[in-house]
């Protein structure tokens, strides 16, 4: 981006310099005129490029303008994601979040970078497993409202590859990231109703699309989700969402499934229920979307409950304008 904005100056200052030259060679073939409209003779001599005042005022715009160039470009975020270079980014720090997620905040090459992640989209982490590199996706829980980190919420598999790779990172240790990655791009004008299926970490694509809507009072897309785990202990961001769903409930609502509910568990139990999804989602519609992301088994579940609801069957690869999308 510097270089950008200094060959503009540097153009800049080149066609200044030659309508100088030009204006000088016509002043100096016409000296008859210029002496008789005194304009041209003033002009002739406050251009004179040998007075030592010229010289000044040019040297003191100079350096006012690479000084102006450079306090704009030190307040400016720095996207530094690349989706044809694998980049190596240091793990800062470590967060466990439950027995067996944590959140990697992994640092930028300064404080003023930020990924550049469009909403919607994930990036890559690849790593050398047993001689073999291992590419896996993930959707940071960070924005490009922070500048100069971006975190990473996983969960480990202890069959995982990429999972159980990040659990052995120390701070300092590197990941390779490449991105952006995906088919979904969200905007506040992609559709009127989304209905959220997502499964463990499978919430964090979902996150980045409730924030987006949320933080935008001129975004009217209204979001429900469901959200299903294991046990209360494996809900993810549950405060966040909760707080969500309670400062504009017209515009998102969030229900739980539990496969193992404590007592009293006031939300859905056992796995997603085609009635659940009748209940809480938009009917089948041109201008409704369905997103998901969870584990496997559960998506091909959920995608059997969709079509029996009469929703369009899923792409094997979904794109932006699918009626149901599976990140
Ligand atoms: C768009 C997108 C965003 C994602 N974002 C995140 C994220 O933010 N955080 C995150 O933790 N994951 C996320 N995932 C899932 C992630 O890409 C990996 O699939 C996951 O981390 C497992 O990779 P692995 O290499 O450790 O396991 P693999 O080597 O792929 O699988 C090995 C074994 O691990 C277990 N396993 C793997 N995945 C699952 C699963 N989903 N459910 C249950 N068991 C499983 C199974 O036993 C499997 O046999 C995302 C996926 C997508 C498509």
């Amino acid at each position: 981006m510097l270089v950008e904005q200094f060959l503009l100056l540097s153009s800049t200052l080149i066609t200044f310099g030659s309508l100088l030259a030009l204006l000088k060679f016509i002043l100096r073939s016409f000296p008859n005129q210029v002496s008789r409209i005194s304009l041209l003779h003033d002009l002739d001599k406050s251009t004179d490029i040998m007075d030592p005042n010229t010289i000044l005022a040019f040297i003191v715009g100079l350096v006012a303008s690479i000084g102006v160039l450079i306090w704009i470009n030190a307040g400016k975020a720095k996207p530094v994601l690349n989706p044809k270079e694998w980049q190596s980014f240091k793990l800062m720090e470590r967060k466990d979040v439950s027995d067996n997620t944590a959140v990697y905040r992994f640092r930028l090459p300064s404080d003023q970078s930020i990924l550049g992640l469009p909403i919607g989209q994930h990036i890559s982490l690849q790593a050398n497993i047993d001689g073999k590199n291992v590419q896996r996706s993930y959707t940071p829980v960070s924005s490009d409202d922070e500048r100069g980190f971006f975190d990473l919420m996983i969960k480990t598999y202890p069959n995982g590859n990429i999972s159980k790779h990040m659990s052995t990172l120390k701070v300092g240790d590197k990941m390779q990231v490449k991105g952006p990655k995906g088919q979904m791009r969200y905007s506040p004008d992609l559709c009127r109703r989304i209905g959220m299926l997502a499964g463990g970490t499978g919430i964090t694509p979902m996150l980045q699309i409730i924030r987006a809507m949320a933080k935008n009072p001129k975004d009217n897309t209204k979001i429900d989700l469901i959200y299903a785990n294991v046990k209360e202990n494996d809900i993810l961001l549950r405060k966040e969402l909760d707080d969500l769903a309670e400062k504009s409930p017209e515009r998102f609502t969030v229900h739980y499934f539990l496969n193992e509910p404590p007592q009293g568990w006031k939300y859905g139990s056992g796995f997603v229920s085609k009635e659940a999804i009748e209940e809480k989602f938009p009917k089948p519609a041109d201008d409704i979307k369905i997103l998901l992301c969870g584990p496997p088994p559960m998506i091909n579940a959920m995608k059997k409950h969709l079509d029996e609801l009469g929703y369009e069957k899923p792409n094997t690869i979904s794109k932006l304008h699918d009626q149901v999308f599976s990140f």
